[in-house]
C-alpha cells in the first residue's frame, strides 16, 4: 500500500488488503489453531524461523489485520492487540522491565493505570515514581534512578484533561537512555501522533474512541521502531541478550526494528495470553472505519459544550484545552491543532452532592463508567471509579473531588446542551 496515505484513508482502508475475489471486509478467523500438512513446517513456526499462524494465543489473522491498521495510523513499525487497555499498558511496560527495575510515570493518568503502576507492579518488584507532568526538566530528572527503564504519560489525561508536553518528556527519557511510552487513548492518531514528537511506544485502550460503539474491551501496543535498544543494551537484557526460553534467540539482533513487538508476542503473549477475541477485533475495525469523522464531531460538540459551561455562573471551573483561557490551550494547539477530544472535566459550585444531583437530573446523557463513546456520558470519579481514594489521594492523582467527567458524544449538540441546561436548573444553585 502507498506509504503516504492520509489518516482518513487509513481509517477506512488501512490494514487488511483483500486480494482478487476475497471478502472486502476483514474476515473473522474465529479459530484457535491452524492446520499443517508437514510437521517440520510447524516446527519452524515454533522456532520463529518462518512466519505463519499456528495458535491464536500468539497470532491470529483477524487480530493482525486490525493491528496493522493501528500501526499505520500511528506511523509505527509493529502493533499488538490486547484484550484490554489495562493489558496493553501492562505489556508495554513488562516487555522491558523486570523485578528490581524502576519506572517514572506522570501522576495525571487513568486511575486503572495509576493502580497498576503504583500497587500491582510493585508486587512484581517493579517500582514507580509518579511525577507532576508539568514539573520542570530538572524535577523530572530527579525522579530517575540508575535502574529506571522508561518514562510514561498520557497525551490527554483521563479524567483531568491535562495535555502532555510530549517533546519535553521525550527529551528527558532519551537523556536517560530509556524510551517514552505514551497512552494515546483520548487523542487517537486522528488528532495526535506521539511518534512525530519523540515518543517511542504508544498504547491505547481501543475500548474508547477507536471502537466508539461501546461494544468491545480492547487495547493496543504500537512500537515506533525508533528506540535504539542496543545502544543501551545493559538496561534492556530481555531484548538485547539471548532468551533461554527461545533457544538463545536475541530479539533485537534477530528482528531489528521488530524486536520489541516480536518479544511482546513470542514471550508475553505466549506466557500471559491476554489476546483479544477475533470477533472483538472485527468490531473494533468497524469503529476504526469512521474514527476520523467521529473525532471531528466529538471535538466540535465538546467545544460548544465547554464554551457554554465556561460562561455559566453555576459552573465553578472547566478544563477543556479547546477553551482559549485553558491552562493547556497553547500546548494543545501545538500537539493537536485539529482538536483534542470530546472529554471535558468541570466542577459545579457546591459540594460533592451537587455533582451527584446534577448527574441524576440528566435525561439523555448517560451515567456510565465508560468514556469516549458516540453517546454522551458522564461520571463523577470521586463517587465512582476513584471511590476508594481519599480527597488527599484524589488531589495527588490530579482529580478534584468535585470533578465531573463529561464525555461529549456525537448527538445533535442542541440536545446535549438542552439536557445540561435542564439538569443545571434542577440542582438548586442560584445563577
Ligand atoms: C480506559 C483507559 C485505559 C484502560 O483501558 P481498558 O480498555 O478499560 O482496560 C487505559 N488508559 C486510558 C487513558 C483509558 O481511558
Amino acid at each position: 500500500m502507498n506509504k503516504n496515505l492520509k489518516t482518513a484513508t487509513l481509517c477506512v482502508q488501512g490494514g487488511y488488503q483483500p486480494k482478487n475475489g476475497e471478502p472486502i471486509e476483514v474476515p473473522i478467523i474465529q479459530s484457535t489453531t491452524f492446520k499443517y500438512d508437514d510437521s517440520n513446517e510447524m516446527a519452524q513456526l515454533f522456532d520463529l524461523k518462518k512466519e505463519g499462524y499456528f495458535y491464536s494465543r500468539l497470532q491470529n489473522p483477524t487480530n493482525d489485520a486490525v493491528a496493522l491498521k493501528i500501526a499505520q495510523l500511528e506511523g509505527g513499525v509493529g502493533c499488538v492487540l490486547t484484550s484490554s487497555g489495562q493489558a496493553a499498558n501492562f505489556y508495554a511496560v513488562f516487555n522491558i522491565c523486570e523485578a528490581g527495575d524502576h519506572i517514572v510515570a506522570s501522576n495525571e493518568i487513568y486511575g486503572g493505570t495509576f493502580n497498576l503502576f503504583g500497587v500491582t507492579m510493585k508486587k512484581l518488584g517493579i517500582e514507580c515514581t509518579f511525577v507532576n507532568p508539568d514539573a520542570s526538566e530538572e524535577e523530572l530528572q530527579a525522579a530517575f534512578r540508575p535502574n529506571t527503564k522508561l518514562l510514561f504519560g498520557e497525551t490527554i489525561s483521563n479524567p483531568g484533561c491535562a495535555v502532555l508536553d510530549i517533546e519535553k518528556f521525550a527529551r528527558v527519557a532519551h537523556r536517560n537512555g530509556v524510551p517514552l511510552i505514551v497512552d494515546n487513548t483520548f487523542a487517537t492518531p486522528v488528532n495526535c501522533r506521539p511518534f512525530e514528537w519523540g515518543a517511542d511506544i504508544v498504547t491505547h485502550s481501543t475500548t474508547k474512541y477507536m471502537d466508539g460503539t461501546a461494544s468491545q474491551v480492547g487495547g493496543a501496543v504500537v512500537d515506533s521502531g525508533n528506540f535504539d535498544w542496543m545502544a543501551h543494551a545493559e538496561k534492556f537484557p530481555g531484548l538485547c541478550t539471548p532468551d533461554e526460553s527461545y533457544h538463545g534467540l536475541t530479539y533485537v539482533k534477530a528482528f531489528g526494528k521488530m524486536g520489541y513487538t516480536t518479544k511482546l508476542v513470542a514471550q508475553l503473549m505466549r506466557d500471559l495470553g491476554s489476546i483479544p477475541a477475533p470477533m472483538n477485533s472485527f468490531i473494533l475495525n468497524l469503529g476504526l472505519q469512521t474514527l476520523h469523522l467521529r473525532m471531528a464531531q466529538h471535538c466540535k460538540n465538546a467545544q460548544a459544550v465547554a464554551e457554554f459551561l465556561h460562561d455559566d455562573p453555576r459552573v465553578a471551573w472547566v478544563h477543556y484545552s479547546g477553551l482559549k483561557d485553558d491552562r493547556y490551550h497553547e500546548r494543545a494547539m501545538k500537539y493537536m491543532p485539529k482538536g483534542s477530544c470530546g472529554v471535558i472535566a468541570f466542577g459545579l459550585k457546591g459540594d460533592r452532592d451537587t455533582a451527584v444531583k446534577f448527574m441524576d437530573s440528566l435525561q439523555m446523557i448517560n451515567i456510565v463508567t465508560h468514556v469516549a463513546d458516540a453517546r454522551s456520558c458522564v461520571l463523577h470519579p470521586a463517587s465512582h471509579t476513584h471511590r476508594q481514594l481519599t480527597d488527599e489521594q484524589l488531589k495527588a492523582a490530579g482529580i478534584a473531588p468535585d470533578l465531573i467527567r463529561l464525555s461529549v458524544g456525537i448527538e445533535d449538540v442542541d440536545d446535549i446542551l438542552d439536557d445540561i441546561k435542564q439538569a443545571l436548573d434542577q440542582i438548586g444553585v442560584r445563577k
